[in-house]
């Protein structure tokens, strides 16, 4: 295989996609599939585009195998992020390359793994690797704003995408240490679930210069105070636990034994707040609440007659969303009312004893020795959400090798990816199909 060659066929391809606008909104990522099927087209690998609504177009492609066992997908999806005018270093659609790394919106998230798939895809194709179940790949559009128009159409409309076994999506990556060096293998196959919430306090309008004791933006801050200093009891997944015991042996050594059982490590005060001091882990081990729109008021002068607030809440699956509302209705009195405004669902997460797990354990042993394969509890949602609902094993990993810092740049300015990933991720990911398809 000449890696070099297709390393540069992959630089090409992703310059180009990220060439292509796809911010959602409005998305229009029919471009993004149109991209597509010329490249597939031009192989001679089936593919088809579905367009449920104008522009907003997806792919789906197909290599087909003996199908002597179920469908592997390979999931990505073409819509973007808006990019914040003015604070790139760099043009962020023109796909520049400067000191090994390739600038874009997309780059990480997710036009990248896009990229990678496809060109797994024409490997199989141009080598002519005999498979025993088709590998499918859909590129989704809608992503960022829901799934509406991309998988979760899909998903109820693409028959063959209904059939996987198993489905590999973004999310967890190979995370390199400080010095550079893998650290773990981080398998995505679980996430939070999303519970948004409205509040609103109402309160009597009036001059500003006669302040009265009924003033909603008064209230609601208050309110606020008392929740935002709620400290979520822990609530640990059989999954986060195997987490932590498995990075264990990386950490501090007067650390290791709080890794080691984090149930236990938790009751320890000290451990307790630096652990959670880390956003990610913090995340991990209980359900969350972030304050993310405060409303109220329009004119110096004038007190309003309603303010409200916006809390973005991710609960740990299996936790009772009923309890939880209780919990934050008591902390809040009752002169705020309390509205759900988007929930998601509770889904188990996927299973790890499964051959395409046993095909990344193998890459990561051969490839990285010492670095522990551990399952990753997504404080965020993916469309893998919609997958696992259908009973998909779906794994939320991308072969990339990222510091954590790098990961930042996702939904960030300077967004880029190192052009040696690309090279990393297409071997990566034929040698599981190879694994789990042939
Ligand atoms: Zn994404």
């Amino acid at each position: 295989m000449d890696w070099d060659q297709l390393l540069e066929e992959a630089i090409h391809y992703l310059q180009e996609y990220l060439r292509i606008d796809t911010v959602n909104p409005p998305g229009n990522e029919v471009e993004g599939a149109k991209f597509f099927k010329n490249i597939f087209d031009a192989e001679s690998i089936p593919c088809q585009v579905f367009e449920p609504s104008p522009g907003r177009g997806s792919l789906l492609a197909t290599l087909k195998g003996t199908s002597k066992k179920r469908p592997l997908l390979l999931l990505n999806h073409m819509d973007v992020v808006p990019v914040e005018k003015g604070r790139w270093t760099v043009d962020p659609f023109e796909g520049i390359v400067q000191d090994g790394y390739l600038y874009g919106r997309g780059a990480l998230d997710d036009k990248s793994m896009g990229i990678i798939e496809m060109m797994a895809l024409l490997i199989l194709q141009r080598r002519k690797v005999p498979l025993e179940r088709d590998v499918l790949f859909f590129a989704a559009a809608d992503e960022e704003t829901g799934g509406k128009w991309g998988i979760q159409w899909a998903m109820e409309n693409v028959s063959s995408l209904m059939e996987s076994e198993y489905a590999l999506n973004e999310g967890g990556y190979v995370i390199l240490n400080e010095t550079g060096d893998p650290d773990r293998y981080e398998i995505s196959n679980g996430q939070k679930i999303v519970f948004q919430l409205q509040l609103k306090a109402k309160g009597t309008s009036g001059h500003a210069s006669m302040p009265h004791a009924d003033n909603p933006n008064v209230k609601l801050i208050h309110a606020l105070e008392s929740l935002t200093k709620w400290e979520t009891s822990f609530n640990i997944l059989p999954m986060v636990k195997e987490f932590f015991s498995k990075i264990a042996h990386k950490q501090l050594s007067e650390e290791r034994q709080f890794f080691e059982d984090i149930e236990k490590g938790l009751s320890n005060p000290s451990f307790s707040a630096r652990l959670t001091s880390n956003p990610i882990y913090n995340a991990m081990v209980r359900d969350t609440i972030s304050l993310t729109i405060l409303q109220a008021g329009s004119k110096a002068n004038v007190i309003p007659s309603e303010s409200t607030a916006t809390l973005d809440c991710r609960l740990i699956p299996g936790s009772s969303k009923e309890n939880f509302l209780t919990e934050i209705k008591k902390r809040l009195g009752d002169e705020i009312e309390v509205e759900g405004k988007m929930e998601g669902k509770s889904i188990p997460p996927s299973p790890f004893n499964t051959d395409l797990f046993q095909a990344i354990q193998k890459f990561a042993t051969l490839n990285d020795p010492d670095c522990p394969v551990v399952p990753f509890l997504l404080p965020g949602a993916t469309d893998s959400r919609f997958l696992r609902k259908r009973g998909i094993t779906t794994y939320d990993f991308c072969p990339f090798r990222l510091p954590e810092k790098e990961i930042l740049r996702v939904h960030g300015n300077d967004e880029r990816i190192a052009l040696e990933n690309l090279r990393f991720g297409m071997r990566m990911l034929v040698e599981m199909i190879k694994e789990v398809a042939t």
